[in-house]
């Protein structure tokens, strides 16, 4: 029987906390460097945020990049993090990431069985920026054989149920485009019947998928080279309180199943428990849409509770107040479970197809719906009177419903029945209708559709530019819009009824306001000077883009990156940056 009274203690050259990005790159690295490593993940499994994410990362002048001939110096990177960041740009740091980042790259592809899908057609977040890019910026894990975790596949986070099909994730691109031409185009359908029997007999095999895709292969890949480099990965073991020799941190005390355990790490501690989205009183802090924490719905994993943060602040860490935002917004929905619970849906893909308009309360557009999720959330928060509820409701016809879905409300052939019973879908056989259901003023959303739809007929948005960026262009749907005939391929009118709506809340991917850092990931403390033993990593670390979100991927590979340098830090062997 276990003790729960019963300390016992352990010990190790890097203890590592959390098992996101974050964590598990500081963990592969450190092992690889010849360390021995215990890594404390305190959810059942192991993968946090990062095993629902879309495992984009941004990571310039990357290797695959370079390949196919997309060389730029790193003043070019640089100059876009400096327009982009004004006057929060640390210059050191964005240029530790921006020099470190292909080296981690060339790493992983080479030590590890973490492998690479370039980013090479995907355009920065801004395209009017100067400097932005057009692509090359960023990478993605690539597709992962679950079965290559052994039995430890049962310790790795699946997705978020409602951001799949039946349990498989759908991988970013045109694979994602085959899903939604599965109903019109003979070669998609095939392509979708192949996957989802391969899935189905997986799920009959080993009762999960095995071909893991985005955040899922990412996580997996990472676990899969932690485990063969010999790192002890432990889940149900939440560090609970540091230990430290004078001001030098030297391991943790983790509440297992069998009691406390003391772990002590010659090298120090990296914090990486995926920053505070639920942990309300810092929510209410530092987020100033949500007065008691509660008001925002973060998208991100539920054990992320602010441990990180608080930890380091018992050390003499200090946590960054001073960015743009303290959080990656986005707009998120509320999936209603049979449990009375409501999952967290965020809105990152069907905004900017053709055919759809955000509206507040008050029936009116507010935003560039093609934006990215956190520009969405912005305008959002700047478009309503102060006080009042931050919501907006996302508004389609029945083509768009069935054609791509809305949110957790799947397209065709899945039935729209149980979302419409449930109350997460609302549906109208006019608009009239619609905003009577949502409690949005009629009279003013028949107007803004009306214009909206000559606009889109048009292919221009006089009042917000939709479509004109780059990145709004990818994020549409150009080959279904030409088949249209509408010129603008985020754009299309909303025709036919019945029409459909959700209502989205203020959510985000995760946080931006972390430990203050180093460029080797050192916690810093009241004088700036670095804590001995105890680095951040992940979304424990102030974010690098300061509260701005230039593009996509800048949490995911900054995580990689400063993990990475991390544990050479940790090893002895710190990069010259
Ligand atoms: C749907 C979705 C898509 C996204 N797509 C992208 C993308 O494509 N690119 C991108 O850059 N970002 C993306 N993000 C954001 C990104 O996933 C997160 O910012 C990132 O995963 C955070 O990594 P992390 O290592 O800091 O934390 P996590 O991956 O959340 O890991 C933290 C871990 O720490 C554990 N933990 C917490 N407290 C303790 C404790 N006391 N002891 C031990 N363990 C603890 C948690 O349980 C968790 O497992 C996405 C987010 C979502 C929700």
């Amino acid at each position: 029987m276990p003790n729960p009274s019963h300390t016992s203690t352990l010990h190790c050259d890097l203890l590592v906390i959390g098992s996101g990005a974050g964590g598990l790159s500081a963990a592969v690295t450190a092992a690889k460097l010849g360390l021995k490593v215990i890594l404390a993940e305190k959810d059942p499994q192991f993968g946090g945020t990062t095993a629902w994410s879309g495992g984009w990362m941004w990571l310039p002048r990357n290797p695959l990049a370079v390949e196919a001939g997309i060389v730029e110096p790193i003043d070019e990177p640089l100059a876009y993090l400096r327009h982009e960041l004004g006057d929060r740009f640390d210059e050191h740091r964005a240029r530790a990431f921006l020099e470190a980042a292909p080296r981690m790259v060339d790493f992983f592809r080479s030590k590890t069985a973490l492998q690479f899908i370039d980013g090479n057609a995907i355009p920065d977040f801004h395209g009017r920026t100067p400097h932005a890019s057009l692509g090359g910026r960023s990478l993605c894990a690539a597709p992962f054989d679950g079965r290559r975790l052994g039995a430890r596949i049962a310790d790795l986070k699946p997705l978020l149920p409602e951001t799949t099909l039946w349990g498989m994730g759908i991988a970013s691109g045109a694979e994602l485009r085959h899903f939604f031409n599965a109903m019109r185009k003979p070669a998609s359908f095939w392509t979708v019947t192949k996957l989802v029997l391969a899935h189905w007999k997986d799920l009959l095999v080993h009762r999960r998928g095995m071909r893991l895709v985005n955040g899922n292969a990412l996580v997996a890949a990472l676990a899969a080279s932690a485990l063969e480099a010999g790192v002890d990965i432990r889940t149900r073991c939440p560090a609970r309180r540091l230990l430290r020799d004078g001001e030098r941190v030297t391991g943790a005390v983790l509440a297992t199943p069998e009691g406390a355990v003391e772990v002590h790490a010659r090298c120090g501690v990296l914090l990486a428990c995926g920053g505070f989205p639920h942990d309300d009183p810092r929510k209410a802090a530092l987020l100033p849409h949500a007065p008691t924490g509660k008001e925002h719905h973060s998208a991100a994993s539920r054990g992320n509770t602010g441990d990180g943060l608080r930890l380091g602040e018992t050390a003499g860490g200090r946590v960054a107040t001073d960015g743009e935002q303290a959080a990656a917004l986005a707009p998120v929905s509320l999936v209603p479970r049979a449990d009375g619970s409501f999952a967290h849906f965020p809105h990152l893909i069907e905004r900017a197809k053709p055919g759809l308009i955000a509206v507040t309360r008050r029936g009116q557009r507010f935003t560039n719906e093609a934006d990215s999720y956190h520009d969405f959330m912005q305008n959002l928060l700047a478009a309503l009177p102060a006080g009042e509820p931050v919501q907006a409701w996302l508004v389609c016809d029945h083509a768009f419903m069935r054609h791509y879905g809305l949110g957790a409300a799947k397209p065709a052939p899945m039935p729209l029945g149980p979302m419409l019973a449930n109350g997460y879908l609302q549906r109208g056989q006019t608009l009239a209708d619609l905003a009577q259901a949502c409690g949005i003023d009629g009279d003013a959303l028949q107007q803004t559709v009306q214009r909206y739809n000559a606009q889109a007929l048009a292919g221009k948005d006089d009042e917000f530019a939709k479509g004109e960026t780059p990145y709004n262009r990818m994020q549409g749907d150009t080959a279904f819009a030409a088949e249209k005939g509408w010129p603008n391929p985020c754009m299309g009118p909303l025709a036919k009824g019945p029409f459909y709506a959700v209502r989205v809340v203020a959510g985000s991917l995760g946080t931006f306001a972390g430990l203050k850092t180093n460029a080797h990931a050192q916690v810093l403390d009241a004088r700036g000077q670095p804590i001995a033993g105890l680095y951040a990593g992940g979304n424990d670390m102030n974010s690098l883009m300061a509260g701005h979100y230039p593009s996509g991927g800048i949490t995911l590979g900054p995580a990689m990156t400063f993990g990475w340098l991390a544990a050479h830090h940790a090893a002895g062997q710190p990069l010259p940056i």
